[in-house]
């Protein structure tokens, strides 16, 4: 009796330990938006790491000593690429010695957009130059982004491989869903002109027909030139934007006074989902929150 119960213990041990050995690769993943992709095929498995969290702009990060080892420590990095955290090239080059770094930018299947010039955009957009980085801000460039991070991770942690793959075939489904979701909302206010703060939208504009007719500033870090404010100031005066949106990341004083004396409403517009938890369904959540933003500040009622 007693040698059966230390065999099935034994059995036990046998079975549940090769899953338990087997710890996560430590991940660490740059933006909140791509933290959120990878957290969700990584479910069940572990935990990235967010490296630029809180409120900080994914264009001026600068790097601390601590977030130095971190990327030291770890064996998968995922960031958009050197279009965006410009900053981190140098870093992740030296740093991430024995790690595979992953540039999302570059992931099969994405689409990706030229980047346009700051102030007012009379014409067509550029067909050359550096890309517009923000190409997490539409839902079929986060499923090419989704099948690259298991494709990654699977290649770091074989072992999981069925895991990580399971999991992006239902972040997939529920990236199509979302995308269905947001074409809903958002087809109210097809074409109702307004301005961003940063050059940051264009995916989410074109694959939902939206109308951004210019941006504040492309190097939000850049202070805006005189030329430039009075012809947003005209366009806002003049109704040819409805709508001009704020970031949380910035102050909104350069806004307030732009759209101060015209009938544009001011709305917020957030692509990192700043104020949001991280986790799997932070995306999500970042996107209805950017649709709904644009909704209620572009809809039809009087100001
Ligand atoms: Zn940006």
């Amino acid at each position: 009796m007693r040698k059966r119960r230390i065999l099935h213990v034994l059995a036990f041990v046998i079975l549940i330990l090769p899953a338990a050995a087997q710890a996560a690769p430590a991940v660490l993943a740059t933006i909140k938006p791509v933290h959120s992709l990878v957290a969700g095929v990584m479910e069940g498995v572990g935990q990235p790491e967010l490296l630029i969290g809180g409120g900080l702009s994914e264009h001026s990060y600068a790097l601390k000593p601590s977030d130095a080892a971190r990327i030291a420590a770890a064996r998968v990095v995922f960031w958009i690429g050197p279009d965006l955290e410009t900053t981190l090239s140098g870093p992740l080059a030296n740093l991430a010695g024995g790690a595979r770094v992953v540039a999302l930018e570059n992931a099969p299947g994405l689409r990706r957009l030229f980047a346009r010039p700051g102030g007012l955009w009379e014409g067509k957009s550029p067909a050359s130059g550096p890309i517009n980085p923000h190409v997490w801000l539409d839902p079929k460039n986060a499923i090419a982004m989704t099948r690259a991070i298991a494709a990654a991770l699977s290649a770091a942690d074989p072992a999981d491989a069925a895991r990580y793959s399971a999991n992006a075939r239902s972040q997939i489904a529920r990236l199509t869903a979302l995308d269905q979701q947001l074409a809903r909302l958002l087809a109210p206010v097809h074409g109702r002109p307004f301005i961003v703060f940063h050059d940051a939208y264009p995916y989410f504009d074109t694959r939902y027909g939206l109308r951004a007719i210019g941006a504040v500033t492309v190097e939000p870090d850049r202070p805006v030139g005189p030329r430039r404010v009075a012809q947003l100031r005209d366009a806002l005066k003049s109704g040819k934007a409805v709508c001009i949106f704020r970031e949380p990341q910035f102050a909104p004083a350069l806004i307030m006074a732009l759209a101060d004396g015209t009938t544009a409403r001011v709305g917020v517009l957030d692509p990192l989902g700043a104020d949001l938890p991280p986790g799997p369904g932070l995306y999500p959540a970042l996107m209805e929150q950017m649709a709904r933003a644009l909704v209620q500040c572009l809809g039809q009622r009087a100001p």
